[in-house]
């Protein structure tokens, strides 16, 4: 194939001051059209960018005189030099413009519903209505090509590296990721229902069990969220398995993955290999499993400053087994009351009691505490000066910062400090944007208690293989037990993450127990699994990366319904075929099903 197609000579994006002189054919879109000084001028748009046209024929000039904008057009000329003083530096190709002999329709177009330029602030649904619309504008279009980019990049390294791409199905039985699934009646066997792959998880786990070794896919997976936030009912990861590796092998495997995207499609060198954090560190340091390390802040325990403590509320937290966690804003001391208030009511929407907060204050006898400062808090009154000394040795804080407390349970404690550090250094201004920092969190728990169900969850999914030092006690102290699970975080968002898996049938039976599913369940939901499990598996374990947030985080979107070709909205539905829809009734009879109205539904 020709690399513009027969139609055509050029990309009107590529035309530069050395093609002058050149004739060339182009065809794409009359992006703008203009008169000026009895000459008829139209940009012409196609996927490799945009270029001038100017009538030169009586004919092309009444042609260009019919065009409106979006018309399809095809143009033969010559390339020139525009004259001086006529460049457009906003253009790469504003140096040079086409003057066409012949300009020829090739389809009208109505007139689109919103301009399709850059900067458009037309409604999104509008948008997504006329996706095929919106994704002409050029900001989308460059997304569309670093997605592709992207992928054209993963599988290169995936290929060099001896891993193979194998399809998984989509009809298939529910896989426990925590969501709830997308279900599909059977027509064949009504009343019976597929599910759509949550992740590919189970199937990539047989394909190792299957002598697969190394696999990848870009897979389209599943999940019936409610639509919080930024997330899609649907969702691509690049998912991956093999067999005989450690956690190494995936370090290394995805730091080279990175370092080429990064290099090629950002032409930005990492620094290999990516920092790593033990869990228990990230959430100590960071409050979060997925910490931004593009800047400091850190939070910091207060558990021995306070031993002995008489305010209230730390005494109550530490008595309780809890902790006390202290965060320093820089520069913090000048902040208003009513924005001190702020930052209370934001812990209190995240379920806290409260937020403690003082600011640090020049000591008025300059030989006072080694000329650190004094604390001026609605707290103070009730803290001993070794405490008040303990806090600004313990926090670093200095005369001007401003330092906030809180106390309680230490995980929520932890997660609630560090919602506060990344919220205030958004507020600040303080995070250098930069900076790629990736880090790996290893070293997971293997378990959470979940007190609604008084049941252990799997932290990171059932078939993850506890540390080795955990194998044979796992069921002393499930708390405790670590999980060789892994994330890879990326200036405070994750990535993606897996685990070494459990490839010996009584150990992955006994994980099932520890979470609550007895035999019967447990053969229910994943004999195959186990009757895989039984067949020799090797040693194996993976990791999924969600290449929507990876798309995102590269093009700079600012949202995963940027990157995503037809993405659903808030609401999950798409605008431009209206789906979800309701069916006919002989449809939902042929597959065995009625609906109730919607106030009976539970
Ligand atoms: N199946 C996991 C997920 O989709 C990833 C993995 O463990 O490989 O999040």
């Amino acid at each position: 194939m020709t690399p513009y197609g027969s139609l055509r000579t050029h990309g009107a994006g590529i035309l530069r001051r050395q093609d002058d002189g050149e004739r060339v054919t182009l065809a794409g879109w009359v992006a703008t059209r203009r008169d000026h000084g009895g000459k008829a001028f139209f940009d012409l748009r196609d996927r490799s960018g945009v270029v001038q046209v100017v009538a030169e024929s009586d004919e092309a000039l009444d042609t260009v005189h019919r065009l409106r904008s979006e018309y399809v057009v095809r143009v033969t000329g010559a390339v020139r030099v525009r004259p001086e003083g006529m460049t457009n530096d906003a253009l790469d190709t504003g140096e040079v413009e086409v003057a066409a002999g012949d300009v020829e329709i090739l389809s009208s177009s109505l007139t689109p519903p919103f301009p399709l330029e850059d900067r458009v602030d037309a409604d999104e649904t509008m948008r997504l209505q006329y996706r095929y619309l919106d994704i002409r504008r050029p900001s989308v279009a460059r997304v569309m090509r670093i997605r592709s980019q992207v992928t054209g990049v993963i599988r290169r390294v995936m290929e060099a590296n001896g891993f193979l791409d194998i399809e998984t199905p989509l009809l298939t039985r529910s896989t426990p990721e925590g969501a709830r699934d997308f279900l599909v009646p059977s027509r064949l066997q009504p009343g019976s229902f597929y599910a759509l792959p949550q992740s590919p998880q189970l199937f990539k786990q047989l394909l190792m069990v299957a002598g697969m070794e190394r696999y990848y896919q870009i897979a389209r997976c599943f999940r019936d969220e409610d639509l919080r936030a930024d997330r899609q009912p649907e969702f691509t990861q690049l998912d991956v398995e093999a067999s005989f590796i450690t956690e190494e092998d995936i370090y290394s495997l995805h730091e080279e993955l990175m370092a080429t995207l990064w290099r090629e499609v950002l032409e930005v060198e990492l620094a290999l290999p990516f920092p790593r954090l033990r869990f228990d560190e990230a959430m100590r340091r960071y409050g979060s499993d997925k910490p931004d390390t593009r800047f400091d802040m850190e939070l910091v325990e207060l558990g021995e400053v306070f031993a002995d403590t008489e305010v209230g509320v730390f005494k109550g937290a530490l008595h309780a087994g809890g902790s006390v966690i202290a965060l320093c804003l820089p520069q913090g001391g000048s902040s208003t009351r009513k924005q001190f208030d702020e930052w209370v009511e934001f812990a209190k929407r995240r379920g806290a009691r409260g937020l403690a907060w003082g600011v640090v204050e020049s000591p008025t006898d300059p030989s006072g505490q080694e000329g650190r400062g004094s604390l001026r808090s609605p707290l103070s009154k009730f803290m001993r000066p070794e405490e008040i000394a303990g806090v600004l040795s313990a926090t670093g804080a200095r005369p001007g910062d401003a330092v906030f407390f809180g106390a309680g349970t230490t995980r929520p404690t932890q997660e609630l400090m560090g919602a506060v550090r990344v919220a205030m250094a958004e507020r600040h201004g303080l995070i250098p944007d930069s900076l790629w920092n990736f880090v790996w969190i290893t070293d997971w728990p293997m378990f959470e208690w979940n007190d609604d169900d008084k049941r252990w969850d799997a932290m990171h999914h059932p078939f993850t293989a506890p540390a080795t030092q955990w194998l044979d006690r796992l069921e002393d102290a499930p708390g405790e037990a670590t999980a060789r699970a892994y994330d890879l975080a990326l200036n405070g968002t994750e990535l993606g993450g897996g685990s070494i898996r459990i490839h010996q049938r009584d150990v992955q039976e006994r994980v099932f127990t520890l979470l609550g599913i007895d035999e019967d369940e447990a053969r229910e939901k994943f004999g195959f699994l186990l009757d895989g499990l039984s067949y020799g598996a090797p040693p194996h374990g993976g990791i999924a990366f969600g290449l929507d947030r990876l798309v995102m985080l590269m093009a700079g979107g600012q949202s995963l319904r940027d990157v995503i070709p037809f993405p659903k909205t808030q609401s999950g539905a798409d605008p431009l075929t209206a789906a979800p829809a309701p069916v006919d009734d002989d449809q939902l009879a042929a597959v065995g099903l009625r609906t109730l109205p919607p106030s009976a539904k539970g």
